[in-house]
């Protein structure tokens, strides 16, 4: 066998640092099907929480669970707000856990169907939550997918976790979590990196209509890059990915496109384009 190592680079389900992990890849070849689970200790991804990480045969991240998550049970208040924006990123990030914030900008930018699996009444407005993240993104794409609610009566299903699998497999490409901060589908291949840095960019400010700008401005720019992308693809016939990459690379003066750049950059091109465009990059 060989020694060799997959990188897995969670975040951390309640503050959001992400760390690269090293992990042998028999981890991953030991199961052919089904999930891995691998747990976080304290240290190994942030100072201060533990928790689990779910990982496919591919070493892809599909989810997380949270461990004493619930511990601190002192309820936050949400503040007075004057402004259009409904809610600090922060109070959101306590709610949901910052995966659950990361995966819904992911969502509402590349339209994914997203819910929340929940057994109690819902103390967010699916109003504003889906209003909060919506302003973050432009038209026309604003409003294309909405979030919404399953009902988990634990009467029925004292065992959550066969009700989360059972959900899991009705809605395969629907983003899944739980209000414990526990996500139970990420349906996408690429991965919430970028939406983890533009928040940890935005959590240094303290307003929130400055916080959903700065997201917002972002996500403008990533759009327009797609848009060009889409330019590009659409006036060839054939280009392969490294003259694609080096073309866009060219034309656009405040991006890199790196491979990751490069992937969401495609993903938004088969969620909200075409995937026959797809068709015309080389590998
Ligand atoms: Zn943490």
């Amino acid at each position: 066998m060989s020694n060799e190592i997959k990188i897995l680079m969670p975040a951390c389900p309640k503050c959001g640092v992400s760390k690269k992990i090293p992990i042998p890849a028999s981890v991953f070849t030991q199961k052919t099907f089904g999930l891995i689970k691998i747990q976080v200790p304290q240290g190994g991804c942030c100072e201060d929480h533990q928790f689990i990480v779910i990982a496919d045969s591919e070493a892809r991240i599909i989810g997380y669970e949270a461990i004493d998550m619930s511990v601190s049970k002192e309820e936050e208040q949400l503040p007075e707000m004057e402004s259009e924006v409904k809610f600090p990123l922060k109070y959101l990030i306590n709610k949901l856990g910052f995966n659950s914030v990361a995966g819904l900008i992911h969502a509402k930018l590349f339209k994914y169907d997203s819910f929340i699996i929940r057994s109690d009444e819902a103390d967010i407005s699916m109003e504003d939550l889906n209003e909060y993240f919506d302003l973050m993104i432009p038209e026309p794409y604003r409003n294309s997918i909405k979030i919404d609610t399953i009902n988990f009566d634990s009467q029925i299903f004292p065992n959550p976790g066969y009700f989360y699998s059972l959900v899991a497999n009705q809605r395969t490409r629907a983003f899944l979590f739980n209000p414990r901060k526990h996500i139970v589908q990420m349906p996408w291949r690429t991965n919430v990196y970028y939406e983890t840095h533009i928040i940890n960019y935005a959590l240094e400010r303290t307003d929130p209509k400055e916080q959903t700008k700065i997201i917002s401005d972002s996500i403008g720019r990533f759009i327009s890059d797609s848009e060009l992308a889409k330019t590009i693809l659409d006036a060839v016939k054939k280009i392969s990915e490294k003259e694609f990459m080096k073309t866009l690379d060219e034309k656009l003066a405040l991006t890199t496109i790196n491979k990751y750049r490069m992937a969401l950059i495609n993903e938004f091109l088969r969620r909200r384009v075409s995937v026959d465009l797809l068709k015309k990059i080389k590998k």
